[in-house]
């Protein structure tokens, strides 16, 4: 009796030796898996695109003054473009962002009240990004999960609660400082000049010098043999190397932050 109580009690502590033992491998097998999606999104080597394609985007929308101009020279030069909305934009003007959508052009989420995602909680970042998502899929009929973070600002814990939920973070490999710029002529060298294959060029629903800038930059690039393409024609096309605008983005542009542009006013 004795002996079968010894043996029962030692049977007890091997298995909650192997309990705890299995817990702590899949919290180690929990950690690898994530440390390494994390690292798989940062190592990505950029390699220059092999497409002579292009994708303009316009952030902050929709605009009640800028993006009918907007929309209206896109249609006129016959370029598609993709608009990163806010969806408390979106919730102002659904009008707008309905036609955006009927003129053919693609759309992506830039968040709802356009915060600095990395101040924010994973709840927070994906409260954020799901309310937009449904906003647009009830004026578009499709759900987008192309997201630009505000300002370009994002760290480990913004890239794994959006590519983890299945959002594809989409940065940019062209800024020609649009946004509060007053000269359409600088935004347009900026532009041009920091232009390459699968690039991907931010500007703003702001000011008018963007909208002056657009013809000029469109005409010049198409002068170039550039195509110009949809981040959705894009990703399609590159789906391989979708992560290579974070490593674009961590080399050229991270060293001079952008301010948090808040074209989003009440
Ligand atoms: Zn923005």
């Amino acid at each position: 009796m004795i002996i079968k109580k010894l043996k029962d009690k030692l049977l007890e502590k091997r298995y909650r030796v192997i309990l705890v033992m299995a817990f702590l491998l899949l919290v180690g097998v929990v950690a690898i898996i994530s440390r390494k999606s994390e690292m798989e999104l940062r190592s990505l080597p950029f390699s220059p695109g092999e497409f002579k394609e292009i994708a303009l985007t316009f952030d902050d929308g929709p605009d009640p003054m800028a993006t009918p101009k907007i929309l209206d020279m896109l249609n006129r030069e016959g370029v598609k473009a993709t608009f990163f909305v806010v969806g408390k934009m979106v919730e102002k003007y659904p009008e707008l962002l309905r036609q955006v959508w009927k003129e053919g052009h693609d759309v992506g989420n830039h968040t709802y009240n356009h915060p600095d995602l990395t101040k924010l909680s994973r709840e927070e970042i994906l409260k954020e990004l799901d309310k937009t998502r449904i906003l647009v899929k009830k004026i578009t009929g499709k759900y987008t999960y192309l997201v630009r973070p505000p300002g370009g600002r994002y760290d480990n814990k913004v890239i794994l609660a959006t590519t983890l939920s299945g959002y594809k973070m989409i940065l940019w490999t062209d800024y020609p400082g649009d946004y509060g710029c007053s000269s359409s002529r600088l935004i347009y060298q900026r532009a041009v000049s920091g232009a390459e294959n699968e690039g991907i060029i931010l500007l703003h629903n702001g000011l008018d010098t963007t909208v002056e800038a657009i013809p000029r930059i469109i005409s010049e690039l198409k002068k170039r043999k550039y195509r110009f393409v949809t981040i959705s024609d894009l990703m399609e096309e590159i789906r391989a190397k979708e992560s290579v605008y974070f490593e674009k983005f961590e080399r050229e542009q991270k060293a001079r932050p952008l301010p948090l542009e808040m074209a989003v006013t009440e």
